[in-house]
């Protein structure tokens, strides 16, 4: 316990962090009140402002402090393709590989029966709006490899294929550095499937 409600109050926040449990979060709280001067103060006052500006690309859904992001606005970014990813967390985890030259459509989520989740409650019907204004060569789907990331996968190609545009997926199979006998077998499956010319 620190013995103090303000604290207290602090730690009790910081927990709720992924990644931080009750003990994470004393040891951070503990680090910010011992430099409060460098690190508080400016950590305080960047959350405050970005607490206040913070909101979604109206294009694609990423977020930020803009309008409009900072991929969308890039011009050289316009290469006719958009890359369909569940959630933020999956555009950032691509802009990281650095291999991706286009833009992106973030759907915030996954069909779900079992949710209630329809293609109105995600960005599906912008997507398909996108395509066509955009007059995009390619849509990659880079979705997640669970059932309601297929479904959703399969969904989106199905709309779509009126529109005449190229549909594609990310490959699915042994990762960089994997070694076969720890995979499991669905994995070997998709990579068996996914085989090509060597
Ligand atoms: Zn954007």
């Amino acid at each position: 316990m620190a013995d103090d409600t303000g604290v207290e109050a602090l730690i009790d926040l910081m927990a709720r962090l992924p990644g931080l449990g009750p003990r994470s979060a004393r040891r951070a709280v503990l680090v910010l009140l011992k430099k409060r001067a460098q690190l508080m103060a400016p950590l305080a006052q960047a959350m405050a402002e970005v607490a206040l500006s913070a909101k979604d690309c109206q294009i694609c859904g990423n977020i930020g402090t803009a309008e409009v992001c900072a991929i969308c606005a890039d011009p050289r970014r316009a290469t006719g393709e958009i890359c369909v990813v569940e959630d933020v967390a999956d555009l950032w985890a691509m802009e990281r590989g650095q291999a991706f030259k286009g833009r992106y459509h973030v759907l915030g989520g996954t069909l779900s029966a079992l949710d209630a989740v329809g293609p109105e409650e995600l960005r599906i019907p912008r997507l398909i709006a996108r395509v066509a204004d955009e007059a995009a060569r390619e849509v990659i789907l880079a979705l997640n490899a669970t059932v309601d990331g297929q479904t959703t996968a399969h969904y989106i190609a199905d709309v779509l294929e009126p529109l005449g545009v190229q549909i594609t997926s990310l490959a699915q199979g042994v990762p960089i550095g994997g070694e076969l006998d720890y995979l499991d077998d669905g994995t070997i499956g998709a990579a068996l499937k996914a085989r090509r010319k060597f």
